[in-house]
C-alpha cells in the first residue's frame, strides 16, 4: 500500500512502521527472523520496545502452533482473518492478539496507506510504503479428521502409574464466550486475572468473543494420575458402555475397584462453558463433592449436576478426583 512509511518482510515476519524511529524495529524483525521467526517472540519484544505504543507500527508473524501473533502500536491498525474470527486491532496499544490459524488474510497499515496495487509484491526486504496486504489464497481444506481413539485408563490397586497427560481432543473443539487478556490469551470473562500469564484483566477495552475453549485445568486422581480437563469424562468400572463414550462425546476413565463401591458407569465430569460439573449417573453408592476447604462432602443428587470448583474433590467409592486449576475461585 503506497504512502509514507516502511514495510518489511523477513521470512514469515511482517511489519509496517512510520519511518521516524523505525530503525530499531526493522533490526529487531531481522534478528528474530534469523532466529527462526517466532511471531510470539516478535510481538513480545516489540511490546517491550514501545511500552506506550510510541512508534506507530504493526507487526505479525506465525507462532509455533500455526497461529498468527499480531501487534499494533500508535496509529497503526491490523486486520486478520483467522480460523474462527476476523480481528481488527487498533492502538495506541501496544495491543496484541494471537489469532487461531489457519489465517487467510492479513492487513497491516498506517492511516495514510493507499489502495494496494494488484501487481505490487514484496518477497523480502524493506520498501517505502504505508501498509501491506497478504492473502494466503484458499485456506487448505482441513483433512477429514478421523476421531482420535480415546485412551482408557486401567488402574490396578497398588500400582502407581506415571503422570500421564490426557490425549488432546482437537476434534471436539468447543467454542465458548470469552475475553482476551492484553497478551492475547483467551479467558473466562468472570476472571480478574489471565489464567495463562496472570496479567490483570480490568482493561477498559475487553470485548467478549466466541473462541475455542482452552483446557480448564486438570483432574488429579488419588494415585497421582492427571487428566486434562478439556473434555467430559465418564468414570466407572466399565465406562465404555456409556453411549456418549461410544459416540466420542466423552472419554472413558476406567477405575478398578476392589471394594465394590464403584458402579460400571458411576459419574460424569462435565464441562459446560467455563465451569466443571459432576453428574451422578445413578450409581449405587453415590457421588460426593467436597468443596475446597470444606469439611463435609454432600451427596450429588442422582441425575443432578453439581459445580466442582477449583480445589474441590469428587469422591466415589473409596476413590477421589480433585479438580485443579489456575483459575482463582
Ligand atoms: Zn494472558
Amino acid at each position: 500500500m503506497p504512502g509514507p512509511g516502511l514495510v518489511t518482510r523477513a521470512g514469515a515476519l511482517l511489519a509496517v512502521a512510520e519511518p521516524a524511529g523505525a530503525e530499531e524495529l526493522l533490526t529487531l524483525v531481522q534478528r528474530i527472523a534469523a532466529d527462526g521467526g517466532d511471531g510470539s517472540d516478535l510481538v513480545r519484544r516489540v511490546a517491550e520496545l514501545f511500552p506506550a505504543g510510541e512508534l506507530s507500527c504493526a507487526v505479525a508473524g506465525p507462532t509455533a502452533d500455526g497461529d498468527l501473533a499480531v501487534l499494533v502500536c500508535g496509529h497503526a491498525t491490523a486486520e486478520v482473518d483467522g480460523r474462527h474470527e476476523q480481528v481488527r486491532l487498533t492502538g495506541p496499544g501496544p495491543a496484541a492478539r494471537v489469532v487461531a490459524g489457519p489465517v487467510t488474510a492479513v492487513q497491516l497499515r498506517l492511516p495514510e496507506a493507499g489502495a494496494p496495487h494488484p501487481l505490487a509484491r514484496l518477497d523480502a526486504g524493506v520498501v517505502g510504503a504505508a501498509g501491506l496486504s497478504v492473502r494466503f489464497g484458499a485456506a487448505p481444506q482441513p483433512p477429514d479428521e478421523a476421531p482420535k481413539p480415546f485412551q482408557a485408563v486401567l488402574l490396578v490397586p497398588g500400582f502407581a502409574p506415571p503422570l500421564a497427560p490426557a490425549e488432546p481432543v482437537a476434534d471436539t473443539e468447543v467454542l465458548v464466550e470469552g475475553v482476551d487478556c492484553k497478551n492475547g490469551h483467551f479467558n473466562d470473562p468472570a476472571l480478574r486475572y489471565c489464567q495463562r500469564c496472570g496479567i490483570a484483566m480490568h482493561q477498559l477495552t475487553l470485548v467478549s468473543r466466541l473462541g475455542p475453549r482452552p483446557p480448564l485445568g486438570v483432574l488429579l486422581l488419588d494415585n497421582g494420575m492427571t487428566l486434562r480437563a478439556d473434555a467430559d469424562y465418564v468414570v466407572g468400572r466399565d465406562p465404555g458402555r456409556d453411549p456418549d463414550v461410544a459416540a466420542g462425546r466423552a472419554r472413558p476413565l476406567r477405575i478398578a475397584d476392589s471394594y465394590g463401591g464403584i458402579s460400571r458407569r458411576h459419574l460424569r465430569v462435565k464441562l459446560s462453558g467455563w465451569t466443571v460439573r459432576v453428574v451422578d449417573l445413578g450409581s449405587a453408592n453415590g457421588t460426593y463433592v467436597q468443596g475446597p476447604g470444606a469439611d463435609e462432602a454432600p451427596r450429588v443428587p442422582a441425575g443432578g449436576a453439581v459445580e466442582v470448583r477449583p480445589g474441590a474433590k469428587i469422591i466415589f467409592g473409596r476413590r477421589w478426583l480433585r479438580y485443579e486449576s489456575h483459575r482463582n475461585p
